[in-house]
């Protein structure tokens, strides 16, 4: 088979979104045809609420905004996210608009919306109630009910988040193309937009993906438990991982690993028996307790954690306390730590509190380069959030060292001319200066 071993074709990994819905909070930020982000944009006279940055764009979606436009001014409120892109989805199959592509590289040779998988009956329940749903908010005439929950079904199974050049989801969307690819809780790639296009960004550039199937990425928040990550994935896309991720025991381990209870940076697995890798301490009865109320408390904590109807303040309080009982528990990289991790920074960001950003985004940071790597997208947007937290801690050799390692690759993703590369290369020449005149 000598097919297997030619190399991805270019355009392979990237693909202009066959529909999208920008999230409720996002559509007043970008055009709703084109997802460019620009301060002049023009807002639909129909239903007030969307926004073009320019006539071809309105023009061009208007048959896809129609529906929406008509319920917006109907309901006086917006549907849910996943039912706009539902609705747009329906508006182009009506148009016999299926997105079909024919490629060499795709296994099967073509796909389009009709070939994308739905898993069978395993959505019914929710199918049913998104259809009814589809029945308050759409107005007639409607498709057959069989067509809105197959909608349903293979949005849930094939949908991406969409994000900006910060990282940041912003939406909803289908890909036909690169819904292909394949999870893997330990990706080759990182899905990144230019506007419109979604692309499948390598992450190790020593181990390129070499097939669109492979080209396999993250479905999930990968920074969890292995039992944690295919949980969800059972529960979302209703398959049991057995990715190189999951195969791979020590990283796993390493996941959850508790702290030594002699040496410093000591890890000891989460078992009755286990033994510091460092120093060879055996773990005591006590130990063992302590560390398992840790891991418990984590567990039991998360769903509070990201539940965003408590206040802020009160789930920060929680992280913090959080955070202590890990303090002689948990090993540095156990990912248990990211929730409260990741929290921590947000309230720090959200009341301007610098040196608790630095902090705890330098953390995070930490974590994210053990598991995911230095060339990693989401890895570099976090470095260059950071550099800018570093910047206002006037820490300058610090914003320096970030934006050099990163501001090629980014520039190469998003082009130089996108608003990030050309933040980034202000932020530099800013630290540079600051740094001359401290000389
Ligand atoms: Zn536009
Ligand atoms: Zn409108
Ligand atoms: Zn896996
Ligand atoms: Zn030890």
């Amino acid at each position: 088979m000598f097919s297997a071993r030619m190399e991805l074709p270019e355009d392979a990994l990237s693909e202009n979104l066959y529909a999208f819905a920008l999230a409720s909070t996002q559509i007043k930020e970008y055009c709703n045809r084109c997802l460019t982000n620009t301060t002049r944009l023009k807002k639909c006279a129909g239903c007030n609420e969307f926004f073009y940055c320019s006539q071809e764009c309105q023009k061009m979606d208007w048959k896809i905004h129609k529906p929406e436009c008509k319920s917006i001014q109907e309901h006086g409120t917006l549907a849910s996210d996943s039912m706009r892109l539902a609705m747009r989805i329906i508006v182009l199959l009506g148009k016999k608009n299926f997105g079909h592509v024919t490629a060499s590289y795709i296994s099967t040779g073509s796909r389009s919306f009709l070939t994308l998988v739905d898993h069978g009956s395993f959505l019914d329940s929710g199918a049913e109630a998104f259809y009814q749903e589809y029945l308050n908010f759409a107005l007639p005439p409607y498709p057959e009910p069989d067509v809105v929950k197959s909608v349903f079904k293979k949005i849930s199974i094939n949908g991406f988040s969409v994000s900006n050049s910060m990282g940041s989801a912003i939406g909803h969307g289908l890909c036909i193309k690169l819904s292909a690819a394949n999870h893997s809780c330990k990706p080759l790639t990182r899905v990144c937009y230019r506007n419109r296009t979604a692309m499948l960004v390598p992450i190790d550039p020593y181990k390129p993906p070499t097939s669109l199937e492979g080209a396999c990425h993250s479905y999930i928040d990968e920074l969890q438990p292995v039992s944690a990550r295919q949980a969800e994935l059972k529960k979302k896309y209703n398959f049991i991982c057995i990715c190189e991720g999951c195969m791979d025991d020590e990283r796993n381990e390493a996941m959850e690993a508790w702290a030594c209870g002699d040496c410093a940076n000591g890890k000891v697995p989460n078992v009755e028996d286990g033994r510091c890798g460092s120093c060879g301490w055996k773990m005591t009865r006590d130990h063992y307790e302590l560390c398992r109320t840790a891991e418990e408390s984590a567990i039991a904590a998360k769903p509070k954690i990201e539940n965003e109807s408590i206040p802020l303040e009160t789930r920060k309080v929680l992280c913090e306390k959080l955070m202590e009982l890990f303090d002689e528990t948990l090993h540095a990289f156990n990912v248990h730590r990211v929730v409260p991790q990741r929290l921590l920074f947000f309230a720090s960001l959200a009341v301007q509190d610098i040196n608790g950003a630095s902090k705890h985004g330098k953390a995070l940071l930490a974590m994210m380069m053990r598991y995911q790597g230095e060339h990693d997208p989401i890895v570099m947007l976090k470095k260059w959030q950071i550099a800018q937290i570093c910047h206002a801690n006037g820490e300058y050799n610090e914003v320096v060292k970030l934006l050099e390692e990163i501001h090629a690759p980014l520039k190469e993703i998003y082009t130089a001319d996108a608003p990030i590369s050309l933040n980034i290369g202000r932020l530099m020449e800013m630290a540079r200066s600051e740094l001359q005149k401290s000389r």
